[in-house]
């Protein structure tokens, strides 16, 4: 697993890393777009049933317009495509992921011309 810090994938500026309870993971302090390595979805899933661990932390760091993204995204790790998933049920849900490394992009712009929804409660219904 690379270790090292990554650029975002929407517009290419470093992500910091933050801490959600345990789960350290990167986001964009521009765009306020959240990456996932593989495995760290569950992680925090695991974090929220064993500790309670909440995700609102991701929505009080704020998050930015919607904005026109360019498609398809890279992945920030291994440079591949990331494609487009929304649930079909729930259709605020959406991400891109990348099919080399698992590694998931959510963007916090886009809530904004689906729902109100935040990024947390995307997440959360996620996990659901
Ligand atoms: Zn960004
Ligand atoms: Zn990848």
């Amino acid at each position: 697993m690379n270790e090292g810090l990554i650029s975002c994938p929407k517009d290419g500026e470093p992500m910091s890393r933050i801490v959600l309870g345990p789960v350290p993971i990167d986001r964009c302090p521009t765009c306020g777009g959240v990456w996932l390595d593989k495995g760290e979805l569950e992680e925090i899933r695991r974090a929220m049933l064993d500790h309670g661990e909440t995700l609102d932390a991701l929505d009080d760091l704020g998050t930015s317009e919607p904005d026109s993204r360019p498609r398809p995204l890279e992945c920030p790790r291994d440079r591949s495509r990331l494609s487009v998933h929304r649930d079909p049920k729930q259709s605020h849900i959406e991400y891109d992921s990348c099919s080399k490394c698992g590694g998931l992009f959510f963007d916090a712009g886009e809530l904004s011309d689906l729902t109100e929804f935040t990024l947390a409660e995307r997440l959360r219904s996620l996990l659901g």
